[in-house]
């Protein structure tokens, strides 16, 4: 996978600048520790042009996990946002996956840094776990304690967490892995969060032990139009392999369902599942073919 040409164009620090001339520093927390925030965004081809889907959302969240994890954070988002579109027309892109990433300046100390760069890349990313069903395993690795870290904060190191499962699943055989909390209940995948169908309604793990989706918190607003019920709870992987059908959701990965689970096969065909309808809608509502204000 090419991410980028010569011809590429990055968002840093105020200025666009070809990606294959941008230099960053190799004496930095960012890569030594993994202090980084970052975020992952789509922008999508509509019939109203390009339209960068819950774009204030995302960069607030960046703010946020660079409060929580106390970086600077030195930019207003109004402008970053404008500058993300520019960032599109300058590269040509229409569909496209938005990477902000927040790094550290120079520092080897062990001390949240006080000197911070904003680089905003993009490029053309198909659904990342595909278009399939996903076969999906019980990762060995648990989700990062919510007491040695904040696990509500998009930070690069505890990508780590998410390396190493999804490493071990392609390495058995499976397209994904599905972590569990340190309770050793339901978490989320490694880029994704989850949910289940049970007898006409939708369950998903309450906050606190995953990451707070923009794409989860996207389906539960599309529930609440498409009058689904949506509880949110605790989720055993016992209630989880009981389920009628489960899918996956991120701004990466959309929507995608969940064939089989270790050896479970879910009972409901795809097809006739709450999340195939919730596929088709959130696919509608990115794309803008209803009216954005109707359905949220
Ligand atoms: N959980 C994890 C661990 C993730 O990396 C992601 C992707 N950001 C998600 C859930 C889904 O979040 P979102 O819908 O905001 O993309």
């Amino acid at each position: 996978m090419q991410y980028y040409n010569s011809n590429t164009v990055i968002y840093l620090d105020g200025r666009f600048v070809k990606a294959q001339d941008a230099k960053t520093d190799l004496y930095g927390q960012s890569l030594h520790y993994g202090l980084a925030a970052f975020e992952g965004i789509r922008a999508y081809k509509t019939h109203n042009d390009t339209r960068i889907f819950k774009i204030k959302e995302h960069f607030e969240r960046l703010k946020r996990s660079c409060e929580l994890v106390n970086m600077p954070y030195p930019w207003d988002n109004n402008e970053l946002i404008k500058q993300t579109y520019q960032l599109l027309k300058l590269n040509n892109l229409k569909d496209a996956y938005i990477r902000p990433i927040v790094y550290s300046a120079p520092n080897m100390t062990l001390i949240a840094p006080q000197e911070v760069s904003i680089m905003i890349c993009a490029w053309e990313w198909g659904a990342y776990l595909g278009d399939k069903q996903l076969k999906v395993c019980i990762s060995p690795f648990q989700r990062p304690n919510p007491k040695s870290t904040f696990v509500e904060a998009k930070i690069s190191g505890h990508y780590v967490n998410s390396i190493l499962a999804t490493t071990d699943a392609k390495n058995k055989g499976f397209d994904e892995a599905l972590l569990l909390d340190m309770h050793e209940n339901v978490a989320e995948g490694s880029g994704a969060n989850i949910f289940l169908e049970k007898n006409g309604k939708l369950y998903t793990p309450t906050l606190g032990n995953i990451l707070a989706g923009i794409t989860r918190a996207t389906v539960i607003e599309l529930c609440k139009v498409l009058d689904i019920e949506v509880i949110e709870k605790t989720i055993s992987v016992e209630e989880l392999k009981s389920a009628d059908s489960a899918f996956f959701c991120g701004t990466a990965a959309e929507i995608i369902g969940i064939h089989t689970l270790d050896d479970t096969v879910f009972k409901q065909r795809w097809h006739d599942s709450i999340g195939a309808t919730i596929q088709r809608a959130y696919k509608n509502l990115v794309l803008e073919k209803v009216n954005y204000e109707v359905i949220i």
